[in-house]
């Protein structure tokens, strides 16, 4: 069976939905996660479900029990994800698993965003496991961006610290299908970098001026300046902190994906920005 960790996700969601419409028999797909209003939604596709927090090692056993094929979706809890990942490659690793596929992110060796620092020690941990697995190295959702689209056209503005940098963006949609493709590979690569067509910036916002007909342009100011816009607008300081360096790792090419990976897993060009921003609309 297949078994996918954070199916109650807004991505795992999509790779249940794919695996379905990939052929997959619905009573071969195991969904996991703690929502139980959104496992109830899992299950009305005819997937089976399992109620599984991380922490819960002999709940993980039995939800692994008979998987063959084990995506782990990262978890959302920044900063405890380690011990979390570890408990789901320790699972894995007992339950004798034929290949553990983890949500990577893009450049996960070599990346300086505070965010990837816990993608590349489960990387690790999954390698110091010995299990047969592959990294799908995913760069940033579209979503980041399409989900600020009022803001954007608010204000005129699309405000960041990346400068000139690129971001390889695709939508959520996108990457869940290439993740479904690569579980149903006999031998798939053991390391994937995924991403869509690159744009700095400036290039999403003249795409949003675009899509909206609103007079947008981009305002690069120092991280410390957006983190405070962040804070201001409501978020938690040392979350504001993680995504104001997210974006100097934008600017130097962190989330800039060179490969043509995620075409190739989905046989077809990624959905573009324009196309990503309008489906929000
Ligand atoms: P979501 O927040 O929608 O989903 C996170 C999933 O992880 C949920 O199913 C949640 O379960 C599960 N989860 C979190 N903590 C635990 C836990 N302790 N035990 C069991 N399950 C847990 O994120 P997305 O689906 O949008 O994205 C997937 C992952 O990608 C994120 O978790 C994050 O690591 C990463 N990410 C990547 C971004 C990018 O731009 N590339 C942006 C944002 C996140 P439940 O809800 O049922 O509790």
């Amino acid at each position: 069976s297949f078994v996918i960790t954070g199916a109650t996700g807004q991505l795992g969601r999509h790779v249940v939905e794919s695996l379905l419409a990939k052929g997959v028999p619905a009573d071969q797909v195991v969904a996991l996660g703690r929502d139980e209003e959104r496992l109830a939604g899992l299950a009305a596709l005819g997937v089976a479900t399992r109620k599984v927090d991380y922490a819960d090692t002999a709940a993980l056993a039995a939800a692994f029990d008979g998987a063959d094929r084990v995506l782990l979706i990262s978890g959302s809890e920044v900063g405890q994800r380690l011990p979390q990942h570890q408990n789901v490659i320790d699972a894995a690793a007992a339950a004798g698993v034929q290949l553990l596929a983890y949500t990577s992110i893009a450049n996960a060796a070599s990346s300086r965003i505070i965010l990837a620092g816990e993608h590349k020690a489960t990387e690790e941990a999954i390698v110091a496991a010995g299990l047969p697995h592959t990294f799908l190295r995913n760069s940033w959702y579209i979503e980041n961006y399409s989900g600020q689209l009022a803001t954007y056209t608010e204000h005129g503005t699309v405000l960041g610290a990346a400068g000139d940098g690129q971001v390889s963006a695709a939508t959520r949609a996108d990457f869940a299908e290439a993740a479904a493709a690569a579980l149903l590979l006999e031998q798939p690569q053991e390391v994937y970098e995924l991403g869509g067509a690159a744009f700095s910036l400036k290039e999403l916002a003249a795409t949003v001026s675009e899509v909206t007909g609103a007079e947008v342009t981009y305002t690069d100011v120092p991280a410390e300046e957006l983190t405070k816009v962040l804070v201001g607008a409501g978020l938690p300081e040392g979350y504001a902190a993680v995504l104001a360096d997210a974006d100097l790792g934008l600017g130097r090419g962190d989330l800039y994906v060179d490969r043509a990976d995620l075409e190739g897993l989905l046989g077809r060009p990624a959905t573009s920005l324009a196309e990503g921003l309008r489906a929000a609309l």
